[in-house]
């Protein structure tokens, strides 16, 4: 089902007019009401006035995360702090934390994406959702919550934590829904198996997963165990909160971002040059429609590409591809730059693998060593197959070295001994000293 049919169905002209307008608007009133991007066009010396067409988009600055820190905690908004009704903050994964403010606007605005991102999943107003998404200062939690009740299905807001009280309300309440991180969803797979429940024998039938980077193979994976269809949801705190793009359960194909709301770019992350539709880069976004921290090519860190094709859901918006991961996360490991959901594919392809893995890079002296941590699965622990670990092993190594580039150590340890985790995942130490 299409939510909001007349937006998510705009043909592309009337959607490029819309954008423009909002454009227009967005420049004009942060140049009147944010110091920062006053400074900042000035600096380059565009006026809002010469926005004349959505090409002239690249003429505008960049804002960057740093940008948001340093002017923490209220240096970017864009109006009085009494028409401010709600307080975030991003997770901050990758550094101190920035905080957003939405108006009641934004909220509207934010529930009713939300509500198109479930609707798009494949849930309707019959739909009940167990919301496992951190609830707080993490948007994951509150974002899903009134997207589900915009919908108006019913929403169960359990938040994080206490997994084995979550398998029992999803045993009891009958959820049809579950919204949490992909690593979690395993994490439920795992305790529910251990009490002895079986998920897929559950009214359980959608998994709308996000907030990290996965993978195509892992989701074959939480599809299977859980029995359920599992699609992809993005966002992130500085721009809205879970919802900015979603992917349709018809295709499955990369994710609708609400070009009514949000403006994208792919930049080369290194020289910052927008590249063409399909190229592989940073996404950038500008906000349309944000009143209380509009921003303006904001620099995501995110690297995906656009899709422009026509999709067969119907809806018209661009899809972004699978987050391939963020720019920070990249690895180099002796010159090769490598993601950790590269190596994610690689290792949930392998029979007899768990989904739970762990990378550390170290230095031993001017050469970086790249070990990975794997367990193997329970039926492969019970059975005599144990006895075959190292040629496991070797059969990762070698599969890593064909298809990366990189020689990693593999070790294959005990079912359930590595860290789970009940929010975003972390998987990655990287122990090599940064410059
Ligand atoms: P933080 O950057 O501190 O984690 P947020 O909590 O706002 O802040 O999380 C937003 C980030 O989470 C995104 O920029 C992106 O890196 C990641 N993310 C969100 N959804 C997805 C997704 N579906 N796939 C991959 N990464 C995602
Ligand atoms: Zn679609």
């Amino acid at each position: 089902m299409i939510f909001n049919v007349e937006k998510e169905t705009l043909p592309r002209d009337e959607l490029a007019a819309l954008q423009l307008t909002r454009l227009k608007n967005q420049c004009e009133r942060v140049y009147a009401n944010v110091p920062f991007y006053r400074k900042a066009f000035d600096e380059i010396g565009v006026t809002p006035a010469q926005i004349s067409s959505l090409a002239d988009l690249p003429r505008l600055p960049f804002t960057e995360k740093q940008d948001l820190r340093d002017g923490y905690p209220y240096q970017m908004f864009a109006v009085p702090k009494d028409t401010i009704v709600r307080l975030h903050a991003s997770s901050g994964t990758t550094g101190k934390a920035t905080v957003v403010g939405h108006t009641q606007r934004d909220l509207d605005n934010w529930a009713e994406m939300m509500a198109r991102s479930l609707a798009a999943a494949g849930l309707t107003s019959l739909d009940l959702i167990h919301n496992a998404f951190g609830y707080g200062l993490f948007t994951g939690g509150l974002g899903v919550h009134c997207g589900a009740e915009r919908l108006g299905a019913t929403v169960i807001p359990v938040s994080g934590g206490g997994t084995k009280r979550q398998v029992d309300l999803l045993r009891d309440f009958g959820a049809t829904a579950l919204t949490c991180t992909p690593s979690y969803a395993l994490y439920l797979y795992d305790a529910a198996r251990e009490a002895g429940v079986d998920i897929r024998e559950l009214p359980l039938r959608v998994g709308v997963f996000g907030a990290e980077p996965w993978t195509d193979e892992m989701r074959a994976d939480i599809e299977r165990k859980l029995g359920i269809s599992a699609v992809n949801v993005y966002g992130l705190s500085e721009v809205m909160g879970p919802g900015v793009a979603q992917e349709c359960a018809v295709a499955k194909c990369g994710m609708h971002l609400y070009e009514d709301h949000f403006l994208p770019e792919i930049i080369d992350p290194v020289t910052g040059d927008v590249l063409p539709p399909g190229a592989v880069g940073e996404l950038v976004l500008t906000t349309l429609t944000k009143e209380a921290v509009p921003l303006i090519r904001y620099r995501t860190r995110d690297l995906t590409s656009l899709d422009y094709t026509p999709c067969a859901c119907g809806r018209t918006h661009v899809r972004i591809t699978r987050i391939l991961g963020r720019s920070d996360d990249m690895l180099i490991i002796r010159g090769v730059n490598v993601f950790p959901q590269q190596i994610e594919a690689i290792l949930i392809d392998m029979e007899g693998i768990s989904p739970h893995y762990e990378i550390e890079v170290s230095k031993a002296g001017n050469l970086d060593n790249l070990e990975i941590k794997v367990e193997f699965s329970e039926a492969m622990f019970v059975s005599d197959e144990v006895r075959h670990i190292q040629n496991r092993e070797q059969r990762l190594q070698k599969a890593i070295k064909d298809y990366l580039g990189v020689t990693a150590k593999v070790r294959l340890v005990e079912p359930q001994s590595l860290r789970r985790f009940e929010g975003k995942s972390s998987r990655v130490r990287d122990l090599r000293e940064k410059k």
